[in-house]
């Protein structure tokens, strides 16, 4: 079965490209390379302690996952374009490249397209800082929303053909990009406010508007997004899955694992190797071999196919 899994820190993790063959944190290749198929945006990211330069934290993630590739293109691929795609379902792992933040473009449309150009294909428009581009909803109300820079960069990544992830973003944000785009978007690892009210969490309301665009929303592993106690098992994994499948069908959600950048993660889940624990539990809970298939990698694939040129 194919799995895509839209959000993991993994490349933030590790210190040297080999550890990406194995490791002791929640993704590798070995792990993920025990289901047929498997989509991983691996995304850049800077922590609270790198602050003072948090794109150059980021280049260098993004060049490490680029150098793997070069060395050991048997044991990962790079998507660049749609007809690459074509290929995720004949076996293999494949990596997608994000950023988890538009910091790594320090105000310049120009460094975007030079990311563009080396591989980039999502954008978590911010983290948990408000940045050039928008607020946070971590964040202090910058600029109400999104910055007319902000409206630049969505533009012209609608224009380039990469995916606009809502994740992070405030509400303020999030309805200013929806009022902006034209292409389907995805929230590639947020889960429902309605069963866990963290404004991480997604209302009833952007959930059906992602879905209106035709976009997906990933489900994070993270048990402070997963429940109110924070302590979370794979029932409440499917507990999101089964509110938004209430609202809009199954055609709208994925798997946004968070793998590397949340803990705990729910019981029962180690990394990689426990996906499929996920899966049988929705076979538990009698969703249709087709819904699986769908919302463990369909739907991201539909949704990234369409986006990637
Ligand atoms: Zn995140």
């Amino acid at each position: 079965m194919l799995i895509f899994d839209g959000h993991c820190d993994t490349l933030s993790k590790i210190n040297r490209p080999g550890e990406l063959i194995r490791n002791g944190f929640h993704w590798d290749l070995e792990r993920a390379g025990r289901y047929g198929s498997f989509v991983q945006v691996l995304s850049s990211f800077a922590d609270h302690g790198q602050r003072k330069d948090p794109a150059a934290v980021m280049a260098r993630q993004l060049e490490m996952a680029i150098a793997f590739e070069g060395e050991h293109p048997d044991r990962l691929k790079l998507i660049r374009s749609a007809s690459d795609l074509k290929t995720v379902q004949n076996g293999g792992v494949f990596g997608i490249l994000g950023a988890e933040g538009a910091e790594l473009f320090k105000g310049s449309i120009g460094e975007l397209e030079r990311w563009f150009n080396k591989s980039l294909k999502v954008v978590t428009l911010c983290w948990n800082y408000d940045n050039e581009v928008c607020d946070s909803v971590a964040g202090h109300r910058t600029h109400r929303g999104l910055s007319p820079f902000g409206r630049e960069l969505v533009d012209r990544m609608q224009e380039l053909g990469m995916v606009i992830d809502l994740s992070h973003a405030s509400d303020e944000t999030f309805e200013d990009v929806l009022e902006c785009v034209n292409v389907p978007v995805a929230a590639t690892h947020s889960n429902c406010r309605a069963i866990c009210s963290h404004p991480r969490n997604l209302t009833d309301a952007q959930i059906l508007k992602i879905a209106a665009t035709g976009g997906v929303i990933g489900i994070n592993f993270y048990s402070c997004f997963l429940s109110g106690s924070g302590k979370a098992g794979i029932k409440d994994i499917i507990n999101h899955i089964e509110h938004i499948a209430g609202l809009t069908g199954t055609r709208h959600i994925g798997l946004g694992c968070d793998f590397d950048g949340a803990n705990p993660m729910p019981e029962g889940i180690t990394g990689a190797e426990s996906l499929y624990m996920v899966l049988e539990a929705l076979a538990r809970a009698n969703y249709a071999d087709r819904d699986i298939r769908m919302i463990a990698g369909g739907n991201f694939l539909r949704l990234f196919t369409r986006i990637l040129s």
